[in-house]
């Protein structure tokens, strides 16, 4: 293992370096364990966008579709700085996975603009959406290839999404999920991937009552998990985002705080808990540890510091092989990122399929849909763990690339 850590791995070796160990596992002959790793097209579009000031900037957009055997691509659309080639394909390639694990009818993709939505107005973000949409349009289309939220963007920019698309192509609310549910989104979407961690939190049987939770981010997965788990009897103690980290060890009021960040857009300067440095979240002893904002977080640095006695991992990739193997030797189990944050897609998969019905569920009945989901996957994968003697997230991907070598044993090629 010590030579795959000579250098730090990219983001995509990471999640590759995972689907290997897992492929290995299942015996996947050479040819088709590399057509499986590898993306199937990616598309990078230079975005230049008129400033509010009067400057011109130049930006880069990616989609990538990593593997459409189980059906059309799906995968959301991230704005942040960082965004990279990379880090689009390491994303996608977990959507393949993430959709055969939870068993929903799609492939991977993942996309994203190396823009600040943070430093962006509402009518830039609006332009460069609009131009961003248009640049990929031959890629995309409700049985092509579907995106979806994912950090830095909301429902307002899966609208523009889909009026752009649609202003070519006619009206076509399956082009996209995670809209506003006046304009076709889906009931229980927006809460969807924060009620799987909870729904997953729940499977691994640790008692919730009075339990200490501690969480990174504090946003779409951050905030509605954090929410489920205090209604669910847990304490959550501490909570970062990008400005600062509050604590409070008798229990955050979690509703308060939710009514502070809608406000001030940050946890930062909360009354009802102490301040302390952001980058000390993972070193808090909780029972419950949730990474629910970026990648790459948890390292062989701090892997040492985590004081907690299950992980559950709300963002995607946020633990590097190198720390997976050091809470491993620790015993502290990891619910992987395709299982525990699934709960976004699947309600994305209801959404897609109300739109192409036009007919439309109520919360009730997707919330228990989405429960069935999840449950039905976590055993599925605890089975795997047991029978198996690997590790969850090892067991994750291995019930996920069997499902996608059937597929693409199925259809030949
Ligand atoms: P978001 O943009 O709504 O929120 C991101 C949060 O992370 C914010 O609170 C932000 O302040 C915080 N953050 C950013 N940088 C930070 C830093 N350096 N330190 C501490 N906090 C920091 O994004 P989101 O939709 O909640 O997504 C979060 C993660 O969950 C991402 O990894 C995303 O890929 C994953 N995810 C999201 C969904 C979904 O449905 N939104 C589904 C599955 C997985």
């Amino acid at each position: 293992m010590a030579d795959s850590f000579r250098r730090k791995m990219t983001s995509y070796e990471e999640v590759n370096w995972q689907y290997n160990k897992a492929a290995e596992q299942l015996g996947i002959p050479e040819h088709h364990k590399a057509i499986m790793r590898n993306c199937y097209r990616e598309l990078k579009v230079q975005i230049t966008l008129h400033r509010d000031d009067g400057t011109l900037s130049e930006l880069y957009g990616f989609r990538v579709q990593h593997n459409g055997a189980r059906g059309p691509y799906k995968g959301g659309i991230r704005y942040h700085p960082s965004v990279d080639m990379d880090e689009v394909r390491a994303l996608a390639s977990l959507m393949t996975w993430k959709t055969a694990v939870v068993n929903i009818p799609y492939g991977g993709a993942k996309g994203g603009v190396n823009c600040d939505p943070r430093t962006m107005s509402e009518k830039e973000l609006q332009d460069l959406t609009r131009t961003f949409t248009r640049k990929i349009d031959m890629a995309l289309g409700p049985y092509r290839d579907i995106p979806a939220p994912d950090m830095g963007t909301n429902a307002k920019v899966m609208t523009w999404l889909m009026d752009e698309y649609g202003r070519k192509h006619g009206y076509t609310p399956a082009i996209v999920t995670g809209k506003p549910v006046n304009l076709g989104g889906s009931k229980g979407r927006e809460s969807a991937t924060g009620l799987g961690v909870f729904f997953t939190t729940l499977d691994h049987g640790i008692p919730l009552s009075g339990a200490k939770v501690a969480i990174q981010g504090f946003g779409n997965v951050g905030s509605w998990t954090a929410k489920y788990l205090h209604d669910g009897g847990a304490k959550v103690i501490a909570i970062a985002d990008v400005d600062g980290a509050v604590r409070n060890d008798k229990g955050i009021d979690i509703p308060a705080l939710l009514a502070w960040s809608k406000e001030k857009k940050t946890v930062s300067g909360f009354p009802g808990a102490e301040p302390f440095a952001k980058e000390k979240i993972f070193a808090v002893p909780c029972d419950i540890l949730i990474p629910a904002a970026l990648g790459g977080v948890i390292t062989e640095e701090n892997a040492g510091e985590i004081n907690a006695r299950l992980v559950v991992e709300g963002a995607n990739n946020p633990i590097n092989p190198h720390a997976d193997h050091l809470l491993a030797e620790r015993k502290i189990p990891v619910v992987p990122d395709i299982l525990a944050n699934a709960g976004g897609v699947t309600v994305s998969y209801f959404e897609w399929t109300q739109n192409l019905q036009q007919f439309y569920w109520e919360e009730k009945e997707i919330q228990q849909k989405l429960e069935v989901v999840m449950d039905k996957a976590y055993a599925e994968i605890s089975d795997m763990t047991k029978k198996r003697g690997v590790s969850m997230r090892t067991a994750a991907f291995m019930v996920a690339i069997q499902r996608v070598y059937d597929a693409v044993l199925l259809r030949g090629i």
